[in-house]
């Protein structure tokens, strides 16, 4: 393999057709970001439009804006921005809440909708909060329901006629291994279970087909590729064939049919609208609104071929230069989300040294340094400059340091 040199990732970034995007996000100059799949970077026109919505819409309009600034209909509004980003027709979709409540919701939904089923599959080393949801439902039902939790590998044949769910993460957050979303579907409905996505990971990297795939349930996250802000509400995605016999647990207000009649008993929305349990977060669905009509500006297509490209170009570069990291993501890029992570002993004090040199991505316990790659504004040469400190990171030792050796609380 002829070795790589900068002027190849120079070029690549002169003929890149998504390089204007890097202009429209604040990005201090000499930064490189490579942990926009953790929380994504602001975008400039983000701030003006909540200080409007302060201003303007809260300060001035008060009680009155509910209805002239239809805050109330943002949910559904921004839950049909989503959806074209996860190829859903409109009214599946709703932005409300973090994913671990929406995961918790149409868990319990599903369980409902496959009565005498007992057992929710998941993959043991999924997202914590995946796990902790179905169990904390598990025990909730008098352990009615049983959470199986399984190696990668052992998954997909656990699937049997006793399974009311499977859940999985298309995009695994610490690898960046990626589910084959068509098959497993397929394999999971054909013993008559439902199916629920955590697209955490992959929405605004890559794109998503949810309909034309016959996916029943999904939940995802809104502060990674899709830079909605700092605890930004998620979203969940219920198929239209569900929403009949759909019955979520949180039967908050304005899940209630007639919300405004406050009757004292509950009786659930037709569709979508009842998966809301109470109030919006309104300062929160500005930020998210400017975000997601600027990831709805570009091609994903080209999002995801700059994406893989610039996975496997790192990967490269890593094993030319760096070649005592292990590699613990697919080196095919079929079977990768937007992120290559790299196995280290040292993993923590290198990534801090690399955080020292302006240059941040992050560290997942025991071992694993994390880079994610956000084509809307992350350039080739970035990816150079990052492989050329760590290079220099590890001759030098220069992370053999007490203070890139001391652990902080949030990695
Ligand atoms: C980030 C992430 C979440 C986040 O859940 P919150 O409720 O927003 O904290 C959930 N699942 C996966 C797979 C994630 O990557």
């Amino acid at each position: 393999m002829t070795p790589l040199a900068r002027q190849y990732f120079e070029q690549l970034d002169k003929h890149d057709q998504l390089a204007p995007m890097r202009e429209k996000f604040c990005l201090e100059e000499g930064l490189v970001y490579l942990d926009g799949n953790s929380l994504g970077v602001l975008p400039r026109a983000t701030a003006n439009h909540i200080s409007q919505v302060v201003t303007q819409q809260w300060g001035n309009g008060l009680i009155r804006s509910w209805n002239t600034h239809q805050w109330m209909e943002k949910p559904t509004k921004l839950g049909d921005k989503v959806a074209q980003l996860i190829g859903s027709k409109k009214a599946q979709v709703l932005v409300c809440d973090t994913t671990s409540v929406n995961i918790f919701k149409l868990a319990a939904a599903a369980v409902k909708m496959r009565p005498g089923r007992s057992k929710l599959i998941t993959e043991i080393g999924n997202f914590a909060t995946d796990l902790y949801l179905l169990q904390g439902l598990a025990k909730l039902l008098g352990n009615k329901v049983e959470v199986i939790a399984l190696p990668r590998e052992q998954v997909l044949s656990a699937i049997d006629e006793d399974t009311a769910l499977v859940l999985l993460t298309h995009v695994h957050f610490k690898t960046g291994a990626m589910w084959d979303m068509a098959s497993v579907t397929q394999m999971t409905q054909k013993k008559g279970s439902l199916m629920m996505w955590d697209l955490s990971h992959s929405v605004g990297a890559m794109p998503i087909n949810l309909d034309e795939i016959n996916v029943d349930l999904a939940v995802g996250c809104t502060y990674k590729y899709l830079n909605g802000g700092p605890g930004s509400p998620a979203f969940l995605y219920v198929a239209a064939q569900h929403q009949d016999l759909f019955e979520q647990p949180l039967t908050g207000w304005l899940g209630h049919a007639k919300p405004f009649d406050f009757e004292d008993d509950y009786q659930g929305a037709a569709g979508i609208q009842q998966a809301m349990c109470g109030t919006p977060p309104v300062l929160a669905n500005a930020a998210l609104e400017v975000a997601l009509n600027l990831m709805l500006s570009v091609d994903m297509h080209l999002v995801r071929v700059k994406s893989q490209l610039m996975g496997n170009l790192f990967i490269q570069l890593i094993q030319q230069r760096c070649p005592q990291f292990g590699v613990e993501s697919p080196t095919d890029d079929e079977q990768r989300g937007s992120h290559v992570s790299l196995a280290h002993t040292q993993g923590y004090a290198i990534m801090q040294a690399l955080i020292a040199r302006n240059i941040i991505g992050d560290f997942r316990a025991p071992k694993t340094l994390r880079f994610g790659f956000t084509p809307l504004y992350l350039r080739y040469v970035d990816l150079w400059d990052t492989v050329e400190a760590l290079e220099d990171i590890m001759l030098q030792e220069s992370w053999n340091q007490p203070e890139f050796l001391h652990r902080q609380a949030v990695t």
